[in-house]
């Protein structure tokens, strides 16, 4: 029989993901035998808050964690369902078994401390650049973003020209915001 291994779970829409997050997941995978990464709102794209799919996003983060030299880990789309009494259930449905869940979001924690588990936070990494916003504005007005994400993440948002995709749909909604 296997040896009971800790699975933990962390929670994201990971638009894009970057360092803060790839520094959280160094300090989890010290705390478990293995990681899941739910990429969530894994049905939203091509907007200001979700550029990238669920798709892209998960080949960013799995290069991310290979370059990381991580082989141990899960990426599970999630796309909302947006009833929070049965979140937690539908969660648990699209992952391996897992013990403890990393959060500092209050309803995610509060969802899953009710369901019975251990809910643990993650420290913030220089959150006023590492922030999936601020990488988004700087893309969108032409500032170096690239620095702030890992190299596979840079990789992947130039290859599918997600930088152009943001700076078009940001253009088309203010135009039809002042039509
Ligand atoms: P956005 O600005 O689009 O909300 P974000 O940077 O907050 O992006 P999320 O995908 O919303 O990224 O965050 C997923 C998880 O990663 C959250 O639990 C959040 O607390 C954590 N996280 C985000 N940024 C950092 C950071 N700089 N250091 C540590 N954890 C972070
Ligand atoms: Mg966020």
């Amino acid at each position: 029989m296997r040896k009971q291994e800790v699975s933990a779970l962390l929670i994201g829409r990971f638009q894009p993901f970057h360092n803060g997050h790839l520094e959280v997941i160094r300090t989890i995978s010290k705390q478990c035998d293995r990681l899941i990464v739910g990429i969530g709102s894994a049905q939203l794209s091509h907007t200001f808050e979700n550029p990238f799919t669920a798709g892209e996003r998960h080949l960013m983060i799995s290069r991310a964690l290979h370059d990381e030299g991580m082989d141990n880990f899960f990426l599970v789309p999630m796309v909302d369902i947006n009833r929070y009494a049965i979140w937690v259930a539908h969660v648990a449905s699209l992952v391996p078994p897992f013990q403890d869940v990393y959060s500092n979001n209050p309803l995610t924690r509060r969802l899953f401390e009710e369901a019975g588990y251990e809910v643990r936070s993650a420290p913030l990494f220089d959150r006023a650049v590492y922030s999936g916003t601020e990488i988004r504005k700087r893309i969108i007005s032409g500032k170096e973003w690239e620095h702030l994400v890992p190299k596979g993440v840079a990789e992947t948002i130039h290859e599918v020209h997600g930088d152009q995709r943001l700076k078009d749909i940001t253009k088309e909604y203010s135009r039809e915001v002042t039509i």
